[in-house]
């Protein structure tokens, strides 16, 4: 029997990132409690969840340690502000625990309550930089063809995911957008790793000299593109666009949405890939999924400058209601405090460390799949057609999506983007579930692949 409140969901709820025909006919998939790493929906149905929901639930699906923790927040300071000189205790904590942990010198901490209001705080921040630098022109924002930052107005002027600015007619938003460091798609044949990376960072000296760094203000750009498909830069990459982007007075933002707190194997993606950002956006890992937090952190020479301006000005203009909310505070916090007490990265490389061997023992010859990549407990499948040309499935076919239905009907959970298989698990699974979820993929590809014939 199915639960009343699908046929309700069905009638009232516009769903985010959903064809909206579809929700009405088919209906959701109700999800109705979770279990350490698995979630159950409605029927009962047990579902082993690799992708930590939205790329999020670090912890899993539930715990008790953090439930009480937010019930007795709720008890002590249920709601209040951080706007006009007022803060509060959990507030105080989760700051300087993310200041400690960010590898960016002297960080400051603005709390925001989305990845998408990280991203946008970011480019505010750079904007404000640039007029307290006396460098007004420097407006422009480089991303990244194929990259997601989000889906409030500027989430989705950095986006380079065409169905995010389809139909939408956003204003222009001076985003220019770099190529995609995708080493298994865009090198040429016979291309080596390291002459592709030249050419990247070739054809980025190039846009910044066709714009004019003098109008530039910076570069937002994930350590590894999850959304776009999981895609790990090449080795030197990152390193070399922070050269080329100090010589040209432009700042680097890292968008840690996803890669932040141990998914590639250390603390921040920026970390494993060789960099420091002079800023760097933080949300979902951050309290583990658990409430609506997120952050902007910001170095101290950028802190610097905007806090002379705003003091010119008499008061920074920007935050949200939610900004430091106590009880999203104390949960993040705590959250923090397990992750430290878990030594989070280490357990992510251990754990990628099985997840990457079993990928490789199980699926790696399957004919549909090109390639196996990702860093430390984040996994991206790519699927082709022939793995000799590395030629694609014709979209039409929506492989990606038919491996992503076959995979809930093994009770597993991954996602497709395109025909890209992203696998991004809670950090409390353990080795056999691994193993299971890594069996269910390879048993989806099978049934995929007689289903194509
Ligand atoms: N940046 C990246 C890399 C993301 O993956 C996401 C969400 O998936 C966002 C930003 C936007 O975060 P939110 O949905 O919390 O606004």
């Amino acid at each position: 029997m199915l639960n009343s409140l699908r046929s309700r969901d069905m009638a009232y709820h516009f769903h985010s990132q959903t064809n909206p025909r579809r929700q009405e006919a088919d209906g959701p998939l109700m999800i109705s409690r979770g279990e350490g790493c698995y979630v159950l929906d409605e029927l009962g149905n047990r579902y082993l969840e690799g992708m930590g929901g939205l790329w999020c639930a670090s912890l899993g699906f539930e715990n008790d340690r953090l439930a009480e923790l937010a019930a007795a927040q709720m008890k002590k300071l249920a709601t209040y502000h951080t706007f006009n000189h007022r803060s509060n205790d959990p507030c105080a904590d989760v700051v300087e625990q993310i200041a400690e942990l960010s590898p960016i010198p002297g960080s400051r901490v603005f709390l925001v309550n989305s990845g998408s209001e990280a991203n946008d705080t970011m480019v505010k921040l750079a904007w404000y930089y640039n007029i307290a630098r006396g460098k007004p022109s420097k407006r422009k924002i480089i991303s990244r063809k194929g990259a997601f930052h989000g889906s409030t107005v500027m989430g989705a002027a950095l986006g380079g995911l065409p169905h995010m600015h389809e139909s939408f007619n956003l204003p222009s938003l001076n985003v220019v957008y770099a190529g995609k460091p995708h080493f298994y798609k865009n090198a040429l044949p016979d291309e080596t790793e390291e002459a592709y990376c030249n050419r990247l960072i070739d054809d980025l000296e190039t846009l910044i000299a066709s714009e004019g760094a003098d109008t530039i203000a910076a570069m937002i750009a994930e350590p590894i593109m999850g959304a776009g498909g999981v895609v790990s830069p090449p080795a030197d990459y990152f390193p070399r666009v922070r050269e080329v982007l100090t010589r040209n007075d432009i700042l680097l933002l890292s968008d840690e949405v996803v890669c932040g707190f141990g998914r590639s194997g250390n603390w921040f993606g920026c970390e494993t890939f060789g960099f420091v950002p002079d800023m760097m956006s933080i949300a979902k890992g951050l309290s583990s999924g658990y409430m609506p937090i997120a952050a902007a952190v910001i170095g101290d020479h950028v802190y610097q400058a905007i806090a002379d301006e705003a003091d010119r000005i008499g008061v920074f203009g920007h935050g949200f209601t939610y900004s430091g909310h106590p009880v999203t505070a104390a949960v993040a916090a705590e959250v923090l405090r397990i992750y430290r007490e878990m030594d989070i990265p280490a357990r992510a490389r251990e754990l990628g460390g099985h997840l990457f061997g079993k990928l490789e023992a199980t699926i790696a010859d399957h004919p549909m799949v090109g390639e196996i990549r990702g860093a430390g407990f984040l996994a991206g499948i790519e699927l082709v057609a022939d793995r000799s040309t590395r030629t694609p499935f014709d979209p039409a076919l929506k492989v990606g999506a038919l491996v992503e239905r076959r995979c809930r009907a093994h009770s597993v959970m991954i996602r497709n983007m395109g025909d890209v298989i992203s696998v991004c698990p809670p950090f409390v699974m353990t080795k056999s579930q691994v193993g299971e979820l890594v069996d269910g993929i390879a048993a989806a590809l099978d049934d995929a692949s007689a289903e194509l014939g």
